[in-house]
């Protein structure tokens, strides 16, 4: 019998087209998992890898590569020792799942302190290119290897692929980053860029309690998604066109004071500034969508100073987080277009074109199927 192989995106690096490729299916090791894609999203993070601004091989991933991580898939193979998921619940194949897509080694200083995400051997890929077994460990493949000891949750059915493809990226993402920015009830909050974790945060904050979100965006169907994901006010760049009248604009929203939290949630540098000019006294500056090495803004240190304002920086989140993540939207799977994020979608074969199109700012979240 001929072996089971499986296709993938191969990525050759940034301007080449991406070409398709097959691989024997794996047969997981002790404690591995090989799911079977059903949905992978194109974030923000592989549009940075495509572009060239993150250098996938000065990071040690010789091409070609796989890219992606925020997907979901159903088990397809399970080995032996793999009988629960990390909240308990009983694993079999066919389940549906969502999974942290890195793997902190529990032994470092972070994990001592249990602070994965900040974990130094939490690689989310492999040092080989994909040509190499296991192969299937990018998004945009039509299996994919879940390493042993990883963070795995069961969903439950009556939440669709849709609704569940950007939690173990995006979601998962703010609902730890807000939590660490300490938003408290009543507060404000301003998001820059209502992409897909934009959009995301403005649920996660009405459901941690926040008084005022603002969602910041010069796209008019990314701000009217952000309105459905609760946003209470939504700034559009088209009409406030400088950072002086945006900043101005905060103000007078939050009574003179300024936001308690900004989230930076679009990914480029120029935002920065302003960001932290909408700051009210002891506000959190929550950094997350700039990822790209070397591309920097000037910064007037005094503002944090007489402000008392805090920066956080994350990446990566807990387990505990994804488990929050898939929870919420169990929750409030009526309340939220949950789905609605995913604006686009491309089968496997046409990549290239979902990267071209995302690559274009128009949608929140373009997608591929399998
Ligand atoms: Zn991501
Ligand atoms: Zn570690």
């Amino acid at each position: 019998m001929a072996a089971l192989t499986g296709r993938v995106a191969a990525f050759f690096g940034p301007g080449k087209r991406m070409e398709i490729r097959e691989y024997p299916v794996p047969d997981p090791e002790p404690g591995a998992i090989v799911l079977r894609t059903t949905l992978a999203n194109i974030c923000g993070s592989d549009l940075h890898q495509w572009r060239g601004e993150f250098d996938v091989e000065k990071f040690g991933r010789p091409y070609p590569q796989i890219l992606g991580h925020e997907m979901t898939g159903r088990i397809f193979r399970l080995r032996a020792g793999v009988t629960h998921d990390s909240a308990g619940e009983p694993l079999r194949e066919g389940d549906r799942v969502v999974f942290r897509y890195f793997y902190p080694c529990g032994s470092c200083r972070a994990c001592l302190k249990r602070v994965a995400r900040a974990c130094p051997n939490a690689r989310t890929y492999l040092k080989k290119s994909c040509d190499h077994p296991p192969h299937f460990y990018g998004a945009f493949g039509e299996y994919y290897y879940v390493r042993p000891r990883a963070a795995v949750f069961r969903v439950p059915e009556a939440l669709t692929d849709e609704m569940i493809a950007g939690v173990n990226c995006a979601l998962a993402q703010v609902v730890g980053g807000l939590q660490l920015a300490g938003l408290r009830v009543g507060e404000s909050l301003v998001v820059q860029g209502a992409g897909g974790l934009g959009v995301y945060a403005c649920a996660v904050a009405k459901e941690m309690g926040a008084g005022l979100v603002i969602a910041i965006d010069g796209i008019p169907e990314r701000l009217a998604l952000a309105k459905g994901f609760g946003a209470d006010v939504l700034l559009d760049l088209r009409e406030l066109r400088t950072p002086e009248e945006r900043v101005e604009r905060v103000r007078a929203l939050t009574g003179g004071w300024g936001a308690d939290v900004v989230a930076e949630l679009a990914g480029h540098p120029r935002v920065c500034p302003e960001g932290l000019r909408m700051l009210g006294r002891t506000g959190r500056y929550l950094e997350i969508g700039n990822i790209n090495p070397g591309l920097t803004f000037d910064l007037d240190p005094s503002l944090l100073i007489f402000g008392n304002v805090t920066v956080h920086g994350m990446v990566y989140y807990e387990a505990e987080h994804l488990a929050q993540a898939l929870h919420l939207i169990a929750r409030t799977q009526t309340k939220y277009p949950w789905a609605r994020v995913l604006s686009h979608k491309f089968p496997l074969a046409q990549i290239n074109e979902a990267f071209q199109t995302a690559d274009q700012g128009q949608v929140t979240r373009a997608a591929i199927t399998f």
